[in-house]
């Protein structure tokens, strides 16, 4: 049987859809063949190629100006070719750094712009969002880059920063489509869609169009992002079977309610792991700031690593299986993206109560 699955990414996928997938993995659309078998120009696979990406559009509330893509190579291919579409080489780019995720991302840029830290919570190992007021913009920058929320030190953004009329550019993998969203605020929106939206080996970006083909470098055609816009995201051969996946969970999303339903049930889900942290009595301890807590990854250590193994063991005895921390921080980490139920969520916190009364 299926266990309840905390993995922080490939992640959990809702189980309809993976039943719908099992039912249509052999004959698809009457096309006598399987979506991984038919041509992505063929009239099946265009249709369904769109359809995500109404279904996109209508969560999300996209406006027309903005280009939505579908594109290979992860969050950190979009991470690297942004830079490069968004700007020439003379061009600055402010960066603000909340975690891993943002150092990586500026890493890519470096080679691309004069990209540089305008703001960083690195001093105080990533507990919190810096205080926008005191970010250092440059008002001739390309754009400003976030991450909206760091998938290993669990900080989230909980208010769009504004940063004028300079576009901001933002890293949403881990919190994309995870509650209603204002479009308009962003020049960029990316995500690699292994969390919150499908498989991996699939990333989105929403990306206001009047941005792009302004830089004035000579690329190769396949790094530039305009020509994914003006062929649909079929420049080249697409990960076919993911996009399906992926449409199929936008459908899902719809059929719960959409954003504004996802987004009370994720914080919900998110209040009760915190409650339980926040409760132990100093057993478990989350070292975000409150204010800056991630919904989508709750990071959590126990009084001694010796019990780490210890926790890991019992939990998966219980059904919950993917909670070891990333390295990089150690301990825990639950990641509850929407297509974790809050049944999984409740089973958790029971566990980690118990535990924490066993071995306390
Ligand atoms: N950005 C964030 C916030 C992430 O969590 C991850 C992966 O976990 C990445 C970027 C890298 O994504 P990808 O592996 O799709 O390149």
């Amino acid at each position: 049987t299926r266990a309840f699955n905390f993995s922080a990414g490939p992640a959990a996928l809702p189980e309809p859809v993976l039943r719908q997938v099992q039912e249509e993995l052999l004959e698809w659309r009457g096309e006598r063949a399987s979506v991984m078998e038919v041509s992505h120009r063929g009239k099946a696979f265009v249709a369904c190629a769109a359809e995500a990406e109404r279904d996109l559009r209508e969560l999300a509330g996209v406006p027309d100006d903005y280009a939505v893509l579908f594109l290979q190579g992860g969050a950190t291919l979009l991470a690297a070719l942004l830079p490069m579409n968004l700007a020439g080489p003379e061009a600055g780019a402010d960066y603000v750094l909340t975690g891993h995720w943002g150092e990586k991302a500026l890493d890519n840029a470096r080679v691309s712009l004069r990209a540089r830290v305008a703001a960083s919570a690195k001093a105080d190992g990533y507990d919190h969002v810096p205080d926008p007021a005191g970010w250092d913009l440059d008002p001739d920058a390309a754009y400003v880059h976030i991450t909206s929320n760091e998938t290993i030190h669990g900080v989230e953004f909980r208010q769009v920063p504004d940063t004028g009329d300079v576009p901001l550019v933002v890293d949403a993998s881990s919190n994309l489509l995870s509650e209603p969203l204002d479009v308009r605020r962003f020049g960029v929106i990316y995500g690699g869609a292994q969390k919150n939206l499908g498989p991996s080996g699939l990333a989105v970006a929403i990306v206001r169009r009047d941005l792009l083909g302004r830089h004035g470098r000579l690329l190769p055609p396949i790094f530039e992002l305009l020509n994914q816009v003006k062929n649909d995201s079929m420049f080249n051969t697409p990960p076919t079977f993911a996009w399906y996946v992926l449409g199929l969970v936008l459908k899902w999303m719809k059929a719960e309610g959409g954003l504004a339903a996802l987004g009370e049930r994720n914080r919900r889900k998110a209040e009760r792991l915190y409650a339980v942290i926040d409760g132990s009595g100093g057993f478990y301890r989350n070292p975000v700031r409150p204010e800056a807590r991630s919904r989508m990854n709750v990071p959590f250590t126990l009084p001694d690593p010796a019990l780490d193994p210890v926790f890991l063991k019992e939990a998966e005895a219980a059904s919950l299986v993917g909670l070891k921390g990333h390295r990089a921080v150690g301990g825990m980490r639950a990641s509850i993206y929407n297509a974790m139920p809050e049944a999984g969520v409740a089973a958790l916190a029971d566990f980690m109560a118990d535990f924490a009364r066993r071995h306390g």
